[in-house]
């Protein structure tokens, strides 16, 4: 009998933005074959037994080829497993899914589609940046900056991307955006409209910075941001510094050990992550009932 392959968004990186349908399905996998950018606490829902797969791929690191995860995916749904395919954000956007669906057609294994929340969205509105906004912008465009610009036969129309009446969303490093902002510029896109860049959008270290277009490229390397990071470009980037709540709450950027006896420590984690902090549980405490003797009457 064939497996089953169900190709699941994990979201941006905050636990909370899993699916139901991700949690269910992570649930009753015999394998999850899993990507860099998914939310660690994602594996934690995965049957004691199953087979956890680091197909991960990260800028320039070890990455296991394309080919050999597509071969991984097949050759486990033909022994008759049931098989997640992990992936960041939505398994559709940028993120090869669609590639992996017509392998998986081709071999004639059943599958299935699980959306998950994006980081062109997510990482834009923990940064308080609706990637739309009444009067502002009714379209957006979703951009892969992964394309070196610098090739002749790059599949971006830079032309069309700096005339384009919206926000763009670039899913790339902040490497690159020193040649996208200039590339923008030179085709059109004026060089002050607002633009921000958000850093690991939605982990609890998530970092970002608006500025203009132009300013913003060499504000990005100065400040540190790194990877992965999403760019917006747009007059949406600007209303970051008014509408940012993420980065905003009071215990943002801290880091908190918990040392309370575990059975009492993950209400008081909960807490202290609402507030925006990382939380490290360290039980430190053992708390035993005291021996009661129940005088005899
Ligand atoms: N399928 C994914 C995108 C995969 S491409 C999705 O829908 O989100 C990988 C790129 O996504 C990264 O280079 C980065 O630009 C972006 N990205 C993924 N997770 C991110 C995060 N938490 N914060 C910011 N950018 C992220």
């Amino acid at each position: 009998m064939t497996g089953f392959v169900y190709l699941v968004g994990a979201g941006p990186g905050d636990p909370g933005l899993l699916t139901a349908r991700a949690i269910e399905l992570i649930g009753r996998a015999d394998v999850v074959l899993y990507d860099k950018l998914i939310p660690r606490e994602a594996l934690g829902f995965a049957p004691e037994g199953a087979e956890l797969v680091d197909v991960g791929k990260i800028g320039g690191g070890p990455q296991v080829p394309q080919e050999e995860t597509e071969r991984l995916i097949v050759d486990h749904a033909r022994a008759g497993r049931t098989v997640v395919r992990l992936k960041g954000g939505d398994p559709f956007v940028f993120g090869r899914g669609g590639e992996e669906a017509q392998r998986l057609l081709a071999a004639r294994i059943p599958f299935e589609v699980v959306p998950g929340v994006t980081s062109g969205i997510a990482a834009p509105a923990y940064a308080g940046i609706p990637v739309t906004f009444r009067g502002a912008a009714s379209a957006v465009a979703f951009v892969t900056g992964h394309e070196d610009p610098a090739k002749p036969e790059t599949a971006i129309d830079w032309d069309a991307l700096a005339r384009f009446p919206g926000t763009l969303v670039f899913y790339m490093g902040v490497r690159q955006l020193p040649r996208i902002a200039a590339k923008l510029i030179d085709a059109g896109r004026p060089a002050d409209q607002p633009a921000a860049i958000v850093d690991r959008g939605t982990f609890p270290e998530q970092r970002s910075l608006a500025a203009t277009l132009e300013a913003l490229r060499e504000r990005a390397a100065g400040a540190g941001i790194g990877a992965p990071a999403i760019t917006v470009i747009g007059e949406v980037a600007g209303l970051r510094d008014e509408l940012g709540w993420f980065e905003r709450r009071p215990l943002t950027g801290r880091t908190v050990v918990v040392t309370r006896a575990r059975a009492q420590a993950s209400a008081l984690a909960a807490r202290l992550r609402e507030f925006g902090a990382q939380v490290v549980e360290a039980p430190a405490i053992r708390t035993e009932p005291l021996p009661v003797t129940v005088p005899a009457i």
